[in-house]
């Protein structure tokens, strides 16, 4: 990136009490001091920095607002760069004006996350705590943002960073052996590299672990309610969204579509569905119905298997048991305020867990909750722990460990070194693309091309 100096509004796009207004790079304060005039008659281009200054903005020869500008002089700033701040007033008019000033007086405007793109580029932070930036804005929960400041604050990175050192270390052993057999180098056992292999592949395994149960409470996780029809579905769905949603009759077939809701159970952010029954039918608008429930359940995370306790487990209900794989899943026996007629055992070895409740009397909604944040394991997790910020530091740590079991399979069947250094490089590889130190300019764009302009 050049070192090209840009400035963008960096509050929301909104009325508010303050609009602030951030230009980076070389000429940051000779531009700042072309538009905003410190009433102390002071130059901004001479200012030691980290002072705030309460002058005039002046525009075509009008003043356009009473401002405070703060400076920043490089490397001490957000960026790394010399920055001026000029906190106006925050009408959208004000503020838009004043950028336009800035802008008119020489600076360019900054792309989507450019003050921290520079920031990563002039080493201020690392990728992985940039992306992290973002999170922290979007947090909506104390744990949400409680885990993007502690990867901000770098936590994470560290924890990659003793992964790879481990890594490396034992590719620095290998290299010294193969490469110098004469010397008298210790080789390093089998046993020991295992080991090594092992520990950090159980390592990266936790950190994917608590990003899929933090990301239950911050993005939500992808859930589906099957079951066949007239089991309860859209009377649960309904008493977990707390309103009339799903048109609830005792028609089979009713629910067509498949409706889709954001709810939170707990702390826990579910995107459910609730389906059409997945079953085979003549009508062709049910048909529809189904195949876009089958879609909806090839991505879920978690499915939420209705049955109804009070008639016996049908061949029906067996299909459905079938259709659930592998995923995390919960069956749900409702309709317990009718005598039970359903046969418990046979659900529950199929499941991770076995709920009963009735949607009509609300009893065992409590149960749901607890079954849930077990499943997903929310209940154990912990913000201050290292966090990844997203799915592509999450990718990063799969391919890692992809490499790492290539490793380890290496030494198992008893292949060279060089086949087991070669596979080690890349675990190696993949962890430093996560912390940014070996990610392309390509990934480092697209990083940031998802922030916000201003940011
Ligand atoms: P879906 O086809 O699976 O979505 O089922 P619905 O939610 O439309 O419910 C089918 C019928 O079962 C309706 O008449 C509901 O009132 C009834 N129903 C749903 N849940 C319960 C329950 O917990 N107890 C009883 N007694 N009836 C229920």
């Amino acid at each position: 990136m050049s070192n090209s100096t840009v400035a963008a509004v960096s509050t929301p796009n909104a009325p508010g009490g303050i609009g602030i207004i951030r230009i980076s790079g070389e000429d940051a304060l000779a531009v700042a001091g072309r538009v905003f005039f410190p009433v102390s008659g002071e130059t901004l281009a001479d200012s030691r920095g980290y002072r705030a200054y309460f002058g005039d903005v002046i525009y075509n020869g009008s003043k356009i607002d009473e401002a405070v500008c703060l400076v920043y002089r490089a490397p001490h700033s957000y960026t790394g760069e010399d920055t001026a701040e000029i906190n106006c007033h925050g009408g959208l008019f004000v503020t838009k004006q004043v950028l336009r000033a800035v802008l008119d007086a020489g600076a360019q405007p900054a792309g989507p996350g450019e003050f921290t793109k520079r920031a990563f580029l002039n080493g201020k932070m690392d990728l992985a705590s940039s992306e992290s930036v973002m999170n922290l804005i979007g947090a909506s929960g104390k744990q949400a943002a409680a885990a993007a400041l502690n990867t901000l604050e770098g936590n994470l990175s560290r924890k990659i960073r003793a992964c790879c050192d481990r890594i490396i270390g034992v590719c620095a052993s290998l290299a010294a052996w193969v490469d110098y057999p004469d010397e008298d180098i210790e080789e390093i056992g089998n046993g020991e590299m295992l080991s090594v292999f092992e520990s950090v592949r159980a390592e990266l395994k936790e950190i994917i672990n608590r990003f899929d149960c933090g990301r239950a409470l911050t993005e939500g996780v992808d859930t589906v309610i099957v079951g066949k029809p007239n089991v309860g579905k859209s009377a649960i769905m309904n008493l977990l969204t707390g309103f009339q949603r799903s048109i609830v009759t005792d028609i089979a077939g009713t629910t067509r579509d498949v409706v889709e809701e954001k709810i939170t159970v707990g702390d826990i952010i579910l995107r459910i569905a609730d389906t059409a029954g997945i079953r085979e039918t003549e009508n062709t608008v049910e048909n529809i119905g189904v195949s876009l429930a089958r879609k909806r359940l090839d991505r879920a995370e978690l499915v939420l298997a209705v049955f109804d306790g009070s008639s016996p487990v049908s061949d029906e209900d067996r299909e459905i048991i079938k259709e659930c794989g592998d995923r995390k899943k919960i069956a749900l026996l409702n309709k317990s305020d009718l005598p039970r007629r359903a046969d418990i055992d046979e659900i529950e070895k199929s499941f991770d867990r076995t709920v009963v409740l009735s949607a009509m009397t609300g009893e065992g909604i409590d149960e749901l909750e607890k079954a849930i944040s077990e499943v997903l394991m929310t209940d154990e997790f912990d913000p201050s722990a290292a966090c990844l910020a997203g799915e592509r530091q999450r990718a990063c740590c799969v391919k890692a460990i992809g490499h790492l079991d290539g490793c380890i399979d290496a030494l198992n069947s008893g292949m060279t070194p060089d086949a087991v250094n070669v596979c080690a490089d890349c675990a190696v590889d993949a962890l430093l693309e996560l912390t940014g130190e070996k990610a392309t300019a390509a990934v480092v764009d697209e990083v940031f091309s998802r922030f916000c302009v201003g940011k």
